[in-house]
């Protein structure tokens, strides 16, 4: 066993660069192995954009948690001199009352009580503050300015460029294969050239990868294909915030939410649903169905972006556990090996966090979240807490 206070981090997504950053602050000595080029063209966190709100329905601990990572991003926009985050709000719309116990009502009460300036639309708000909305559709919902969008692909290039800086090695080209081990303890991962890198600690971040190096996992977290579309309308101004903030409309029954143009004027949207089962490996395209689902909603709900031909669009991959939880802790049976993965499609948010739950579980220190997140048997439930997960 090296006792030298290595760790090496398998895969350079939003995971693995943050954790790389806060164990390198913490004293250690940090590789971050992947296949490159960083951000990886495959990897979650490499798009246009990715929603940042703390609107989780009655669930507070992850509410809680956005609200530090909120935090974090002004932080992260600070320290990098330009905005990555973006708090232009978020928009929740419902085409039926807000009732108690639905995801929005209970996201409103839960805020409210926080202390956060929630502004419940009145009738006529839609029309007059959001005109591109079909407010015959939308009849309630309401404005939350504690919210916005990330970058993430910049974000996760910005990463990777603070790791370096900050004395971390990242080393492209590495697509481990297979874990190290020397008895019950891993010591490192191996390439398939058979190149080897070795540490104290191994934190496996590889997102839907994570079961291709740890298949005992694959019971417990799998890929799933979610469809997300790119339109590039001729005036891009008119779909940026305050009349066009990132929004979720009828989330929990459609599924549909989406953001403002990003800086070359491309309108995303995206559906969170039950999605599809696939191999990490499989092509990342749209099924022409989905295309089909998207431009009803838009004829129903968006109807100025309805007619615009498709400027692109993809599948890309959840990394779901079974629970919806992500998944940070250490492996009770190997030495040495701490996973942090489990997105479960809503984890680039929690960007400015997450180093620090790695690291507090490689460390063994209890944390607020440590027992949601930890490493965990099919069946176990942590909390009685209502669940509601998305992008
Ligand atoms: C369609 C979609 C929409 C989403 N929307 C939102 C949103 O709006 N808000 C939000 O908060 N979250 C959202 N998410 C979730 C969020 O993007 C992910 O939870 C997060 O980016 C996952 O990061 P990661 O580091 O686990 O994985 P990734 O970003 O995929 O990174 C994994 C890395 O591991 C590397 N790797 C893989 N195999 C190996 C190996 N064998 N050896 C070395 N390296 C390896 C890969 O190259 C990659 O760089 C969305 C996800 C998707 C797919």
């Amino acid at each position: 066993m090296l006792a030298d206070n290595s760790v090496l981090v398998i895969g350079a997504g939003i995971f693995g660069l943050t954790a790389a950053l806060e164990l390198r602050q913490r004293g250690y000595r940090v590789t971050v192995a992947d296949p490159g080029p960083v951000p990886h063209p495959l990897a979650a966190s490499n798009d246009v954009s990715r929603m940042v709100r703390l609107d989780y329905g009655a669930d507070g601990l992850y509410s809680s948690l956005g609200a530090e990572a909120i935090e974090g991003w002004h932080r992260w926009n600070a320290r990098w001199g330009r905005d990555l985050y973006h708090e232009d709000g978020f928009l929740l719309m419902t085409s039926v009352p807000m009732a108690s116990g639905s995801f929005e009502q209970d996201s409103y009460s839960l805020l409210t009580e926080r202390g956060f300036p929630i502004e419940k639309l009145l009738a006529g708000d839609l029309a007059s503050r959001y005109p591109h909305w079909n407010a015959d559709h939308y009849i309630d919902g309401y404005f939350n300015p504690r919210a916005g969008w990330a970058a993430a692909a910049e974000i996760t290039a910005a990463l990777a460029h603070d790791a370096i800086d900050s004395g971390v090695s990242i080393v492209t080209g590495f697509a481990a294969t297979r874990l190290v081990q020397n008895g019950d303890r891993v010591t490192g991962a191996a390439a398939s050239d058979g190149r080897e890198l070795l540490a104290e600690w191994v934190l496996v971040a590889a997102g839907v990868w994570t079961t291709v190096l740890l298949p005992d996992l694959a019971d417990r977290m799998w890929p799933v294909g979610q469809p997300i579309f790119y339109f590039k309308p001729s005036n891009p101004e008119n779909y940026r915030a305050p009349s066009f903030p990132p929004w979720g409309a009828d989330i929990p029954r459609t599924g549909w939410y989406g953001f403002p143009a990003n800086c070359e004027g491309v309108v995303k949207m995206a559906n969170h649903g039950p999605g599809r089962r696939v191999h990490p490996d499989a092509d990342r395209l749209t099924l022409p169905e989905q295309e089909a689902h998207c431009r009803a909603f838009l004829a129903e709900s968006l109807p100025s972006l309805a007619a615009l031909p498709l400027y692109g669009s993809k599948m890309c991959l959840y990394c779901d556990t079974w629970d919806g939880d992500f998944w940070i802790g250490r492996d009770p049976a190997r030495q040495g090996l701490v996973v942090s993965t489990g997105g479960s499609g809503h984890a680039f948010k929690f960007g400015p966090v997450l180093g620090g739950l790695a690291a507090d579980a490689l460390e063994g220190i209890e944390n607020p979240y440590t027992k949601r997140f930890a490493w965990r048997s099919l069946g176990e439930l942590k909390s009685e807490e209502i669940r509601y997960t998305g992008e």
